[in-house]
């Protein structure tokens, strides 16, 4: 007969922004922060800036692609989804591809050792952001 484990339940509901789950228990929590440019903002102790120019910062520039394709192309990228091809159609030089790739396996690293940890970027909390995608594999 199928009992309801509790622990599975909060790990459930522990998963990311699950209000009311308390940090520590159950699954990481970890959640992104808006970073701010107003005089005096700092980022809050605790939380890792996850943007450019820094190892977690996302190498496909908006300037380049738009906001929502290098959100997309940072999440196909970083899940291993984006091969050598893809890369040299989107216009990356064999020496791009091969600093992506090794740049990919460097952030991946670095994310084990964030599980639990609130990261931070610029773009607005409303809106998509590379950081999303950080989260959800630190935390996976
Ligand atoms: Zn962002």
């Amino acid at each position: 007969m199928f009992e309801a484990r509790p622990d599975a339940l909060r790990i459930a509901a522990g998963r990311r922004s699950s209000p009311g789950v308390p940090p520590g228990q159950g699954e990481p929590c970890a959640r992104r922060h808006q970073r701010s440019r107003k005089k005096g903002a700092r980022t809050p102790d605790g939380v890792v800036y996850a943007g450019r120019p820094t190892l977690l910062g996302n190498p496909f520039m908006v300037a380049r692609f738009g906001h929502r394709r290098a959100v997309r192309l940072h999440r196909l990228w970083l899940t291993g989804c984006l091969g050598a091809l893809s890369l040299e159609k989107l216009g990356f030089c064999p020496v791009e591809i091969d600093a992506l790739f090794r740049l990919r396996a460097r952030v991946l690293d670095r994310l084990r050792q964030l599980r639990g940890i609130d990261l931070q970027c610029w773009c607005p909390l409303t809106g998509p952001c590379h950081v999303d995608m950080l989260l959800a594999v630190a935390n996976a």
